[in-house]
């Protein structure tokens, strides 16, 4: 039975409802429902033109609805009248296939098929910056090897605690809070959990930061690369396959990494399809400024640039921390917070099926050593080089179907051209005299 929005909304005193959906850019987009009209909300949903958003429609198409997934519902903790919900959109009468909360559940839907189920958990780093964006909140955070700083840490204590004690509240269970390897950045980590809970907290934590630092007078931003000389913001993904009910990791394994051949099969997948997935995980023309970086003030950008993995050594695209678990370390801040697990599961499922196999294990320094891995595959070096890997990927095609990728393709490609027809400074300082 599901929950009655209308029956929670007098228990929990609460006056409105964001009712959101995710587009293809990961743009979050809301509409702000009175409790009033909840109710009837819940049954037939918000209605929306889909041309307003990234999603490949046009002024012509009908009305879209995002009708709210009522176990999604967060009372905001910072402002406890409104509550949010995540919403699946339909139009005439169907699921909008080409939408990100979509494409999860249908990959979801697959791997149940097959009795797996995906847990998640995210690492979501982000900077806080002035109002303008043009520089950090703290001109005192300048240390070369600012990761960890414990007084850097505590001068943003306010917005930090004010995030973490939300997240309690909301029983994510929220275990640590740091500094990162940037100046002014910074990361928060909850619980893992199932791949569609992840997500769609992973996209009120980015809300709730942003808002949280704008009532500090601040501004926090997941940009992949906001500082040239600074290490990015990542979106490191951990990843375990479970079986249907949750209760046994099928990642587990008896080889020296702890890990299973089903565990191989999906690293093999991703790998496989890693020059595609790249258009998902690093989806904007600053992306590829984090992934492929020089070194960095601190001395390193944590941020991978071939396809390998390794143990527990975070130089390759792929770490093994611990037993049962792989981190995807290439995904960036400005990560689909759908679209990437989705991706992950999809590439996933092809390697579990097709045993593909993801090469050996590479105990190598990769920023030192990088010559060693012969034969690796390289990285995508920017969004056209991406898009084009994605748009002839057939994993990826056939599974989270042509006409999503294809529209997919379509919006970046838009956007690449933007960039395209911008003249930056570079090219006038390396040109004009040519
Ligand atoms: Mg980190």
């Amino acid at each position: 039975m599901a929950l009655d929005l209308a029956k929670a909304a007098k228990e929990k005193g609460i006056k409105y409802f964001l009712i959101s959906f995710v587009d293809m850019f990961g743009v979050t987009r809301a509409k702000l429902v009175p409790a009033r009209a909840i109710a009837q909300m819940q049954n037939d949903g918000a209605g929306f033109a889909g041309f307003a958003a990234w999603l490949d429609m046009t002024p012509a198409h009908p009305d879209m609805f995002g009708i709210p997934d009522p176990n999604s519902l967060i009372v905001l903790p910072w402002k406890r009248e409104v509550a949010w919900l995540a919403s699946d959109l339909w139009m005439d009468g169907k699921p909008v296939e080409s939408s990100p909360r979509i494409m999860l559940k249908r990959q979801i839907e697959a791997a149940a098929k097959r009795g797996y189920r995906m847990k998640t958990g995210v690492e979501c780093e982000y900077f806080l910056i002035n109002q303008d964006g043009t520089a950090l909140s703290d001109a005192r955070d300048t240390q070369t090897k600012p990761c960890y700083d414990q007084s850097a840490l505590m001068r943003r204590y306010d917005i930090i605690a004010a995030i973490c004690d939300s997240m309690i509240e909301l029983g994510w269970n929220p275990y640590q809070n740091d500094h990162e390897d940037a100046n002014g950045q910074f990361e928060m980590n909850w619980d893992y959990n199932d791949a569609l809970l992840t997500a769609d907290r992973h996209v009120f934590f980015k809300y709730m930061t942003k808002t949280i630092a704008e009532n500090h007078g601040m501004r926090a931003t997941f940009m992949p690369k906001p500082f040239a000389d600074l290490t990015g913001n990542g979106c490191h993904c951990h990843v375990s396959i479970w079986d249907k009910a949750g209760k046994k990791n099928l990642f587990h394994g008896r080889d020296d990494m702890g890990l299973s051949a089903l565990a191989y099969g999906f690293l093999g997948g991703v790998m496989h399809s890693a020059e595609a997935l790249t258009a998902f995980f690093n989806p904007t023309v600053n992306s590829y400024k984090r992934i492929n970086a020089p070194r960095t003030v601190s001395g390193a950008t944590w941020a991978p640039n071939t396809i390998t993995y390794g143990g527990n050594n975070r130089t390759h695209m792929v770490r093994i921390p611990d037993p049962g678990r792989i981190e995807f370390r290439l995904m960036d801040g400005a990560a689909n917070p759908y679209l990437m697990p989705a991706g992950l599961l999809a590439a996933g499922l092809d390697g579990i099926a097709n045993k593909r196999d993801p090469g050996k294990r590479l105990d190598i320094d990769m920023y030192a050593e990088g010559h060693k891995a012969r034969g690796a595959k390289k990285l995508p070096l920017n969004l056209l080089d991406a898009l084009r890997h994605m748009e002839k990927n057939k994993v990826l095609r056939e599974t989270m179907g042509k006409d999503s990728i294809d529209s997919y393709v379509k919006l970046r490609m838009q956007e690449w051209h933007s960039f395209k027809r911008h003249l930056s400074q570079w090219e006038r300082d390396h040109t004009l005299d040519c």
